[in-house]
């Protein structure tokens, strides 16, 4: 099972890294000092905030009651690695692109690198730690498919070991879904939903039971969630664009009818920008100058070709 997570995981990394160079050599450019190189020992432990507990059993729940709950679901976790212990701090999910089967999942790559820039703009020490992915059946532990993936990919994770999360939907219901059980520190159940968790270091032969506990937290990615269809069509233009483009964010904001992923793309002049909203299927262009918002439509699909589109109006002069 999830054989695919190894090369589709490692890829998304890939990504992620080639994404980041150009942030990290403009970071070296204004001379930070970059922090001491962590001395990882072997896991400990996992601490999971409070918000990204729920998503996680939330959205478990939400899936196994779906069209497709038959099928594995996964999410990426991002976090803070520690010397011997990880907070996860975001979820980012499979996604609606997703190609999952009953026995393997795979994970959108791009959809997961506008993700990572996007939770990384609060907090830039989030890396990814791991992955949480579901069995349909009563397997509770990683299978040696995921095993063959996962003890390649976690060579290029910090400290070279990754975590991950099982979630299977065979407990017993215990107390009912109002409040989450830990029978085994490794283990965490909510209603009949399981969350079984593991890490695995790079040369180590089988996954070793990883103890985890909850703090309170936020997931800083389920803003995202709400409009991640979106996100996910449009993922490799706007990571695309990020690239090329100086000082590009992403935010969750209200839309017309829902929640719109607004991406702004900052202009030379100061209190000037594009601003492309992402809505329901929908993208909007906007010129911003000082305030003042004026409706674009550079008649393009692509979303960074449209934004050239538009600097190039800026460069002619027109229309703003
Ligand atoms: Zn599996």
């Amino acid at each position: 099972m999830f054989q695919a997570l190894g090369q589709i995981a490692s890829r998304l990394l890939s990504d992620v890294k080639k994404s980041f160079a150009r942030q990290q050599k403009e970071k070296s450019e204004k001379r930070e000092v970059a922090p001491p190189a962590a001395n990882y020992q072997p896991l400990k432990r996992v601490i999971i905030t409070d918000g990204v507990g729920r998503t996680l059993f939330e959205e478990y729940a939400g899936h196994q009651g779906g069209q497709r709950g038959e099928e594995e679901t996964g999410w990426v976790l991002l976090g803070v690695r520690q010397e011997d212990e990880a907070l996860v701090l975001a979820t980012l999910p499979a996604g609606a692109e997703r190609d999952a089967g009953v026995g393997h999942v795979q994970f959108n790559s791009s959809g997961q690198v506008v993700g990572s820039r996007y939770v990384r703009q609060t907090d830039r020490r989030l890396t990814i730690l791991g992955v949480v992915h579901t069995h349909p059946g009563s397997l509770r532990h990683p299978s040696d498919g995921d095993f063959r993936g996962d003890s390649i990919w976690v060579r290029q994770l910090r400290g070279e070991e990754g975590i991950f999360g099982i979630g299977t939907a065979d407990s017993k219901p215990g107390n009912g879904t109002l409040v989450a059980l830990q029978p085994r520190p490794h283990v965490q159940c909510l209603g009949k939903l399981r969350l079984s968790w593991y890490a695995l270091g790079n040369g180590e032969k089988s996954y070793r039971p990883l103890p985890a506990g909850y703090t309170l937290g936020p997931d800083l990615a389920r803003p995202l969630h709400l409009i991640w269809s979106d996100t996910e069509a449009h993922a490799e233009r706007l990571d695309r664009l990020s690239r090329q483009q100086a000082g590009v964010t992403f935010e969750v904001v209200k839309g017309i009818k829902g929640p719109a992923l607004a991406v702004l793309v900052p202009l030379a002049e100061p209190g000037h920008a594009i601003r492309v909203t992402l809505e329901n299927g929908d993208v909007q262009y906007y010129w911003l100058r000082d305030g003042e918002v004026v409706l674009a439509d550079p008649h393009e699909a692509r979303i960074d070709r449209a934004v050239y589109l538009l600097l190039a109006e800026l460069a002619a002069g027109s229309p703003h």
